[in-house]
């Protein structure tokens, strides 16, 4: 039989490669200054695939998108329409859709050129006028300042915005293309690409299993980052591969009648491996590189997984096994769905070999990626048959979540859960390009107190892309929001708490209006005091009066001045406490013991324990009996207030807890209360979580484990079902503290299972 014709095109193009040049040079060097691509090239490459290919919407994007950027050029010098073009070709190695094509050679005009999304929908229809959009929105992310700190929200920005799987894998091609082009860049934009796209472009790659691009697009990237160790280990791969040169083919053709003489056929394809990964491995491992299976390996294609199997059993029969090498990734697939049977022997030359044994299903799975699924959705057939059958295979990659739950393994694929859970947040910029993350629902006040809290108190109005809106528009993903302040707003209106949807903004603009509040209260008792002074021909100063502070039991100027404009404290009382001689008509004697406790005051300078009551709180000095607030409680590090009932008692609620409107307009009520914990007997208080979980078997589980691991008691939970996919836990708990209640939200929030985590109070 005659095996040896299977040997591939692959193979001798890999084992060429191996002794004439670096990978750098060989890879597609055309696509940069070779001549330009023509129409019918790539309507060529497309009907490779796609003999249903609808060359007339091909060829009208292709002309569209040229006019569009006319005499535009590259940095490289090239015309500006060579890039899409480009683009467009690496996808058809995909063996992508025509929308997915033409979008392609679209993906430029609205952002770089006067085309706008209705004229593409009118021209092209919506389907592609969307996959532009989401392109164009993307393409807001190259201009972001780049801040280490900002990758995972990047990467989750990519997720949110594309809604459509195919605007990822062309986004993906755009910037495989420029990397490829980057030496015509400005050599400090080169390194911030370079970095861009090894920390989310190139695992994004690789978490939608296409590992052809992954590696391509890390060895570009390193290329730039680290030219010194690229070079040290090219070199070395080079030579390597030069001495190692007769053996490769020895080996393969080893392989080939081995397998044919038990009567199988298979391709063998060649793979050198990428510099990136051997100098990963070797900083990860502190080894060099010394044996062909360091740089080289063998993949063996069969045609059915009882093949795979068998192929294996004949490379064990004849050569010796090279232990712990062995990995069965058929039986249990990688989580990005990667399948294929990994074995180590000792081949000819006494040489370790590296074989991949796989069907050309996964093989095709393994080098596409997420591209691959459409075409072997059914499982049956080569991608050709498949698309005579059914004119539109691509049609589920439209929507990645339906995508990633039809997919083989839809809990791990993509991550989807995670996916989705991107979608409750809605991610904007600022004019400078940072990236500022807001919970789904958010407006403009949100992002101005999300950009400072000055910001926010400030704003007075804003635009959205560019256009005047109003404060409380609903933001969309990708908007570039420009908040416009005003130094004479010193407190934002009152209504705006209402409107705002995160709790940082509402919780700032409830302190901003209570704080203008409490202003306005100090003026007005500023004048009464002055006045008396005025009256009593006695001189005001405020240094005086700061000295007298401790006798008013008051920490500063301004909360004397309050206290007397709210009417709890008199101002002949200030007088007297600055001038001890000052007499005033009616002023009641002081009896020790004896005074009434007429009024709940703060000025409790020491602190009140109390028997009845094991809260401890500073600043109460009655026998009113004290809680916590019913809905969410209060714990140490809360700023607190006690709100006290007539002939109820004291409830001490945490600052931002949403009751205490209700007593906005009864200041008299409000007492000055403190923490007063003692730190050698630690004592547990009540806190209350919102938790979004995911709906999987063992999810509540995994909340309550959290919870149960770092010490918190969970008193009880009340679960409601909204959504098929997700369930609303309340849960009732006892902490130490703030800080051991913050450590517990985090730790749930790492959690996959966790969509929210928010405190409560109520
Ligand atoms: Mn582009």
């Amino acid at each position: 039989m005659a095996v040896g014709r299977h040997r591939s095109k692959q193979m001798e193009a890999a084992a060429g490669t191996v002794a004439e040049a670096p990978p750098a040079a060989n890879r597609r060097a055309g696509a940069a200054r070779g001549p330009m691509m023509r129409q019918y090239d790539l309507v060529d490459r497309v009907r490779a695939y796609n003999p249903d290919t609808d060359e007339d919407l091909l060829n009208r994007a292709y002309v569209y998108a040229m006019r569009a950027h006319g005499e535009q050029t590259r940095a490289s010098g090239d015309p500006y329409f060579s890039h899409p073009l480009e683009v467009a070709a690496i996808l058809t190695n995909l063996k992508l859709d025509d929308a997915t094509i033409a979008a392609a050679l679209l993906h430029d005009t609205i952002e770089d050129t006067e085309a706008t999304r209705g004229e593409i929908d009118q021209l092209f229809g919506p389907e592609i006028g969307h996959l532009v959009e989401g392109l164009t929105k993307l393409k807001k992310l190259d201009l972001v300042t780049r801040e280490a700190k900002q990758a995972e929200n990047l990467r989750k920005l990519l997720l949110a915005i594309a809604d459509d799987v195919r605007v990822l894998l062309v986004k993906l091609a755009d910037r495989l293309h420029n990397m490829r082009t980057l030496e015509f860049v400005p050599q400090a934009s080169r390194q911030r690409i370079a970095e861009e796209t090894l920390d989310i472009y190139a695992p994004l790659a690789g978490r939608m299993g296409m590992q052809e691009m992954r590696e391509e697009l890390e060895d570009l990237a390193f290329r730039v980052l680290d030219p010194g160790a690229y070079a040290v280990v090219t070199e070395r791969l080079n030579s390597l591969a030069e001495r190692n040169r007769n053996l490769i083919g020895e080996i393969e053709s080893q392989l080939l009648s081995n397998l044919a003489n038990h009567h199988m056929t298979a391709q063998i394809k060649g793979r050198r491996k990428r510099a990136f990964s051997i100098w990963t491995k070797m900083e990860r491992k502190s080894v060099g590189f010394e044996q062909l299976s360091d740089i080289f390996g063998f993949r063996v294609i069969v045609d059915s997984v009882e093949d795979c199997y068998r192929a294996l059993g004949i490379v064990h029969t004849a050569w010796p096994v090279v232990p712990g090498r062995f990995k069965d990734y058929i039986s249990t697939p990688k989580q990005n769905d990667y399948r294929s049977i990994h074995t180590t022997v000792i081949g000819p030359g006494n040489q370790r070999v590296e074989l991949q044994i796989r069907t050309r299903e996964m093989d095709e799975i393994a080098e596409l990626g997420i591209a691959a699924h459409a075409l072997y959705k059914d499982g049956i057939g080569s991608p050709t048959e498949l698309l005579k059958r059914e004119s539109n295979a691509y049609a589920w990659l439209r929507h990645t979540i339906e995508v990633l739950a039809e997919g083989l393994n839809p809990e791990e694929f993509l991550e989807h859960t995670k996916l989705e859970l991107f979608h409750d947040q809605v991610f904007c910029f600022t004019p400078k390009g940072k990236l500022i993350a807001l919970p789904r629902k958010a407006n403009a006040i949100d992002f101005a107190y999300a950009v400072h809290t000055d910001v926010g108190t400030s704003a007075v109005g804003c635009k959205i892309n560019g256009k005047f809106a109003p404060l409380a528009s609903e933001l969309q993903n990708g908007d570039e929001v420009e908040i416009m302040t005003s130094p004479a707003q010193s407190a934002p209106p009152a209504a705006w708490e209402q409107l705002a949807v995160t709790g940082k903004a509402k919780a700032a603009i409830r302190r901003a209006t209570r704080a203008a509040i409490r202003d306005q209260y100090a003026g007005l008792g500023r004048r009464i005091v002055e006045r008396l002074f005025q009256r009593a021909k006695m001189d005001y100063a405020d240094d005086k009066l700061k000295g007298a502070l401790p006798r008013l039991a008051r920490a500063s100027i301004d909360d004397v001045m309050a206290a007397v404009g709210r009417g709890e404290m008199k101002a002949a009382d200030v007088a007297r406490a600055m001038y001890p001689d000052y007499k005033e008509e009616r002023v009641a004697r002081f009896v020790p013991g004896g005074a009434k406790k007429s009024k709940v005051t703060a000025t409790a300078a020491k602190a009140a324990t109390h028997p009845q009551n094991a809260i401890p709180v500073r600043g109460i000095n009655t026998d009113l009996p004290v809680r916590f607030a019913p809905n969410g409680g209060a714990v140490p590090g809360d700023r607190i207030v006690g709100i006290v009932t007539p002939g109820e008692g004291i409830t001490i609620y945490p600052i931002q807890s949403p009751a205490l409107k209700d007593f906005e307009e009864m200041p008299s009520r409000w007492l000055d209360v403190r923490w007063d914990v003692d730190e050698s007997t630690p004592q547990r208080f009540p806190a209350r979580l919102f938790v979004q979980q995911v709906n999987e078997p063992g999810s509540l589980a995994q909340v309550a484990t959290v919870i149960a691991e770092h010490d918190g008691n969970i008193d009880h939970i009340h679960m409601s079902r909204r959504s098929p996919d997700f369930t609303e836990l309340t849960i009732d708990l006892e902490v130490y503290d703030l800080k051991h209640l913050n450590a517990i939200i985090a730790q749930l929030r790492a959690k996959a299972v966790v969509a929210r985590v928010e405190r409560v109070n109520g």
